[in-house]
């Protein structure tokens, strides 16, 4: 068990590939809180589901865009663990549309849910975390934050800004003790590539040299990797889980 009685945040821990996160923290010993935007049932269930004797598990109802949330969940965590030791910052939403039709809204509220909610998260960690000289953030990016996609202009401006966001944060946390990193999953096989069309799916198959979409546990042993003691002289790097897509 890599992470024996550590405890964790997760942001947006009902699905997809933030659920699987959960999963793997917890099956290798992490107590976890996690957050979610709106499926208070989901939440249930997996409280329920993935909590052990030995370990702990809870939901909590958080909007990452809000800072004054993000403050609010560190406290509850401090209050139900005592610690925390690791921060994944995996919360995220799309709204596609080409550049000529993307509304501002929209560009805005991706920003906010994708990148403002990581400088939330690891602001409103960072006194715990200076103070206890230790602390391990992963942050989930994409590989289209990397490479750029046609009709993303918001989700990719967020998910470059995270790699940035990762880089500086590293820099200035090192000396602390404190690792950012971050994945970027290529297209793995959750509620957000469910809109996919047969023709989209098989376009991106095309320049997948390992020839299946990933799964969201794919990228969960990516994030367990950056979250335990077996990456410690690891920071400011982006792990790539995408199939071999981008190289
Ligand atoms: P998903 O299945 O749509 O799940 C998103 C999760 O984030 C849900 O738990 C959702 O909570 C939560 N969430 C959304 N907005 C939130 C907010 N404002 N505050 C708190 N929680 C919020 O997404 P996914 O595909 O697993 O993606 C997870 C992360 O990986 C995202 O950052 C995404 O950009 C990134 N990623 C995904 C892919 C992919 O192919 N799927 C590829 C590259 C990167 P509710 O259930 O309550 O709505």
């Amino acid at each position: 068990m890599k992470l024996h009685n550590k405890k964790a945040i997760v942001t947006g821990g009902t699905r997809g590939i933030g659920k699987a996160i959960v999963k793997e923290l917890v099956d290798n010993g992490c107590n976890v809180v996690f957050t979610y935007h709106s499926s208070d049932e989901t939440a249930k269930k997996i409280e329920k589901e993935f909590s052990t004797e030995n370990v702990k598990v809870y939901g909590i109802k958080a909007d990452a865009t809000s800072f004054t949330q993000a403050e609010e969940v560190v406290k509850f965590t401090l209050e139900k663990f005592g610690s925390i030791d690791i921060l994944v910052n995996n919360a995220g939403i799309t709204k596609d549309n080409l550049l000529l039709r993307m509304s501002e809204t929209d560009f805005d509220a991706v920003i906010n849910a994708n990148l403002k909610s990581v400088f939330n998260y690891t602001k409103a960690i960072l006194k715990p975390f200076l103070s206890q000289k230790f602390g391990k953030i992963v942050n989930i990016s994409s590989v289209v934050g990397i490479i750029g996609n046609p009709g993303q202009a918001n989700y990719v401006a967020s998910k470059a800004g995270v790699i940035g966001l990762t880089k500086s944060n590293a820099k200035e946390l090192a000396s602390r003790n404190i690792n950012v990193n971050c994945v970027a999953p290529g297209f793995i096989e959750t509620d957000m590539t469910e809109k996919l069309n047969e023709q989209q799916r098989q376009a991106i198959l095309s320049n997948v040299p390992i020839k299946r979409l990933g799964k969201p546990e794919d990228v969960a042993k990516a994030v367990l990797f950056l979250s335990s003691n077996d990456s410690d002289y690891i920071t400011g790097q982006v792990i790539i889980v995408d199939g071999g897509l981008v190289m």
